[in-house]
Order: structure tokens, then sequence, then C-alpha cells
């Protein structure tokens, strides 16, 4: 059973639309694909609806911008109930912040010399989720730089010139959103990219013990083995399921294939039977 549990569309900052993400997921063999869009579970009707002319499963999902002392958290949600009114209003409330910040870093690198309108940032049509990826495509349409690669290492990354800060949830009370949901929360790559100061040890401790977080996503691209090994270690010692997925974001992040990594039938198994446990469902019923 292959499984991926973590994607991205065009809906949010993947480049290819829901239904042909799907039919990659089909193409590369995966018995199961979950698309995780960043705050939004727009792009879930378009992927389920081709899951079925594709037999393919389709899990819902998305992933939350969280944060713990303003440091960046992803949580992945599986099975929210769509129209949960609360996660509704949090997520919508987490896009405003997005799109809210484009006009200022537009500002900022214009003010660096790569000057930039509103206008170059038209991100993909369907897009629902604006994010630092899309003005990264806008500065490679510019000539600018070559990749998101490299607009991040350069100007984009966290606290880097033309980084411009935005809400997101405090982790804990997204994890309680979810759960209030219907949905089962697994935080995205904890400890990629600089995530350890955000998601020591204890702090994993106290959400597993204090807000029932279900599991890590320890197999990502962005772990290296030792990584992965610690923190499989550390979710056995919490009690917490374990996931692997790619975060595929098409062309927008070659070194994450679909299928990369997958999580087990086993674990997939539990999360589906956790969420219809809590109300929510991550497939049509
Ligand atoms: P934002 O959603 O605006 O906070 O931007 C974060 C998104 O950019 C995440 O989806 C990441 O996957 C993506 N991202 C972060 N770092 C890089 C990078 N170095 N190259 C390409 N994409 C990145
Ligand atoms: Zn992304
Ligand atoms: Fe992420
Ligand atoms: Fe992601």
């Amino acid at each position: 059973m292959r499984i991926d549990l973590h994607t991205h569309s065009a809906v949010s900052d993947g480049t290819d639309a829901p239904a042909e993400l799907v039919r990659q997921a089909a193409r590369a063999g995966l018995d199961g694909v979950a698309l995780t869009d960043h705050d939004t579970m727009a792009g879930i009707p378009e992927a389920d609806a081709e899951a079925i002319v594709q037999g393919v499963r389709l899990l819902s999902g998305v992933e939350m911008s969280t944060q713990r002392w303003g440091w960046s958290v992803h949580l992945l949600a599986y099975g929210c109930d769509p129209a949960n009114d609360a996660l509704t209003r949090e997520l919508a409330r987490v896009r405003a912040g997005r799109t809210d910040r484009v006009p200022a870093m537009v500002a900022r690198l214009t003010a660096l010399g790569l000057p930039l309108a509103m206008s170059d940032v038209a991100a993909t049509q369907g897009t629902v989720s604006l994010g630092r990826p899309h003005v990264a495509d806008a500065m490679i349409a510019k000539g600018y730089v070559a990749s998101r690669e490299e607009a991040f290492a350069r100007y984009l990354h966290e606290g880097g010139p033309a980084w411009v800060d935005r809400y997101a949830t405090p982790v804990a009370r997204a994890i309680d959103l979810v759960h209030a949901a219907g949905g089962v929360a697994v935080l995205a790559h904890p400890w990629g990219r600089g995530g350890q100061q955000a998601l020591d040890e204890s702090f994993l401790a106290e959400l597993a013990a204090d807000h029932a977080l279900d599991g890590l996503e320890v197999d990502h691209p962005d772990h290296d083995d030792e990584t992965r090994a610690r923190l499989r270690r550390l979710a056995d010692r919490l009690g917490l399921l374990v996931t692997g997925a790619s975060d595929h974001h098409g062309l927008g992040k070659t070194r994450n294939p679909l299928g990369r990594y997958t999580t087990s039938g086993e674990v997939v198994d539990e999360l589906v039977a956790r969420a219809r446990a809590r109300g929510g469902s991550m497939e049509r019923v």
C-alpha cells in the first residue's frame, strides 16, 4: 500500500490543478493521496471527482499555518468537516493575512532594485491561498532568480530582506480546532528547516499530553536520515503516529516527487478511524 499524505495543488502553491495532481498520483502508482493545500480545502471536491475516475483513494486534508512564539509551524489536519464554523473562520483569517502581505513584499523587492507590481503576482487561475512561492514565480518570470529555491535563499526566507510576517494560529489552538472539526492533527516536517527551535521535545510532549496531538510527519524530504531516526524514537515514546509523505508541489519543489515517502496502511487506517470517531471523515462516505 503506497499512500502519500502531503501534497499541494495550484489552489495553494503547487503547480498542478487538483485533478491533474490526482492523475499524476495514479500514474505514479500510488494507491492513495491526500491533498493538503495551505490553509484551504477548496481543491478537495475537484480532486475527489478525479479520484473516482482514476480509481485512486483521495484523502481530505489541509496544511495549516500555525506558530509558536512567532516561529512558523505547519500542521496537517485530515478529515475535518469543511463546513465547521470555527475552523472555516480561522482558515479565512490566515488566508487574508497571506493576501495582505503581498503588496509589502512587492514593495520591499522593488526597493531592493527588483521592480515588481502586484499584477505580476498573478497566481495561477484557481489559486485561493497566496504564498511566497507565487512571489518567487513572479521573480523568475522577470529573470531576477532562476528558481523558487533561489528566491527563498536570497530574499524570501524567514527574516530575509523581502520577508514580511503574517498571522498564523497558535499551534495548540489549531490542534484543538482540528479536533473540534472532527479531524486528526499531524505536525508537518516538525524538524525540517530549523523547526526544532519551535518544536523542542518537551513542547512536543506537551502537545501530545495536553492537546492529544495525533502524529508526527517523520519521513519528509526536509529531514535527513538521522533526524528521521530521532523523530521516530520520539514518536514511539510519546505514543504518536508516524507518517511519511512527499510534500509534492508539482514543478515548484523538484526534490519532492509524488510518492517519495509514503505512510503505512495501518497508520492511514488509524487516522481514518480517529476522524470517524470524532465525527469527521477523511473520505467521501
Ligand atoms: P508561505 O506559505 O508564504 O509562508 O511560503 C512557504 C511555502 O514556501 C511552503 O509551502 C514551502 O513549501 C515553500 N518553500 C519554503 N522554502 C522554500 C524553498 N527554499 N524553495 C521553494 N519553496 C519553498
Ligand atoms: Zn507549500
Ligand atoms: Fe509545510
Ligand atoms: Fe506542504
